[in-house]
């Protein structure tokens, strides 16, 4: 469904996707906005086609970022894997619903939870998420060639917990009955490692996209640290030893005003990207985020998804270029990005807009 992919372009937009991460620093700051659903309206189809259809799904990210002419990652996935494996019934996109998104949680009871059995790497591979993520990761392969890396998405640990009892009732269950909910956290860590460990076993490797999402709004900074990041960090760090990895992604979505700081002890390998998303309402001053994270791995940048939205392309290029000039202070590298995925429906000249800030000033000196 493709227009010809350019090899030299793609060898030279992956070169420079990847060059931080191996220790090198690129000729300019790569530009990763997260295009995702959007890359299947970019090309006329329905976000009910893109998340049915994994290998349209990579199709339109690979044509997005051609058109785009930028360093994102062709990466399908979605935020409710792996509620449906284990019973939970989800909806995909109709309408201007943005994502899939949950209707029923795996367990009616709690007792269900306890007693529930994580699935392990066979039953796993069969199930209805890794049966859609098999395809997109064979779709990639095929077009992408050489420049092709596996991903896995375990998501989160304590929104896996979420996907069998329900958000309310896990958030709940940290001041109700916490030990449950301990061990619930225990077998969502066992489900994520196998999650990530499924891919590692048929690619070598895994790029491990990981989140840090629900915690942050609803509890205090020291249960974050008991009921999250130590979580967190045990199940990348065992996803690490099954052979995940090297590549780390640490999605901290929405405010994160609470625990931005508390991941500080969370694994990372050289190829380790951060993004904090926002603090409060406003994105998180990139300082703050550099001071902390910046002499330990790469940083991913967070544009205002809703200055997206609603901005005009003079402001997107405005912010895109405050952030930039930002990032360049960054020791390991700085890749240019969004607070979340883009809105879907956003106007393509704020993606463009964003693109063009970054290509414009984001030169770096060569070493
Ligand atoms: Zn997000």
């Amino acid at each position: 469904m493709l227009a010809p992919i350019n090899e030299r372009w793609l060898k030279e937009s992956v070169e420079r996707g990847m060059a931080f991460f191996m220790g090198q620093v690129p000729d300019r700051i790569p530009a990763m906005p997260l295009v995702i659903g959007k890359a299947g309206i970019d090309h006329g189809y329905t976000l009910y086609d893109f998340y049915t259809k994994p290998d349209l799904g990579v199709d339109t990210l690979l044509g997005a970022k051609m058109m785009y002419d930028c360093e994102m990652l062709p990466m399908w996935m979605y935020a409710t894997y792996w509620a449906e494996d284990y019973g939970a019934t989800i909806k995909f996109p109709t309408g201007r619903m943005s994502a899939p998104a949950l209707v029923e949680p795996a367990c009616k009871t709690l007792e269900e939870a306890e007693n529930l059995e994580v699935l392990d790497l066979k039953e796993l591979s069969k199930g209805p998420t890794m049966q859609r993520h098999w395809v997109a990761l064979e779709r990639a392969e095929k077009l992408l060639g050489p420049y092709f890396g596996a991903w896995s998405f375990p998501y989160e640990v304590f929104v896996q917990v979420a996907w069998w009892v329900g958000p309310e009732r896990a958030c709940l269950l940290v001041a109700q009955e916490p030990q449950l909910m301990h061990r619930l956290l225990k077998k969502a860590v066992e489900h994520c490692v196998n999650v990530n460990a499924i891919v590692a076993e048929k690619y070598g490797s895994s790029f491990i996209a990981a989140s840090s999402l629900l915690s942050s709004n609803t509890l205090s900074p020291k249960q974050c640290v008991e009921f999250n990041i130590d979580y967190l960090s045990d199940m990348i760090k065992k996803s690490l030893d099954a052979g995940a990895g090297p590549g780390i992604f640490y999605h901290l979505c929405g405010d994160h005003a609470t625990d931005w700081e508390l991941h500080k002890d969370v694994p990372m390998t050289p190829a380790t990207l951060m993004h904090i998303a926002y603090e409060g309402k406003n994105p998180i001053d990139l300082h703050k985020v550099i001071d902390v994270y910046g002499k330990k791995c790469c940083i991913l940048g967070n544009v205002d998804t809703t200055l997206l939205q609603i901005g005009t392309p003079a402001e997107v290029y405005e912010a895109s270029k405050q952030q930039v000039l930002i990032g360049k202070e960054a020791e390991k590298g700085f890749y240019a990005g969004t607070a979340c995925e883009v809105p879907p429906f956003m106007p393509t000249a704020n993606v463009f807009a964003f693109n063009q800030a970054v290509k414009d000033h984001g030169a770096l000196p060569r070493s």
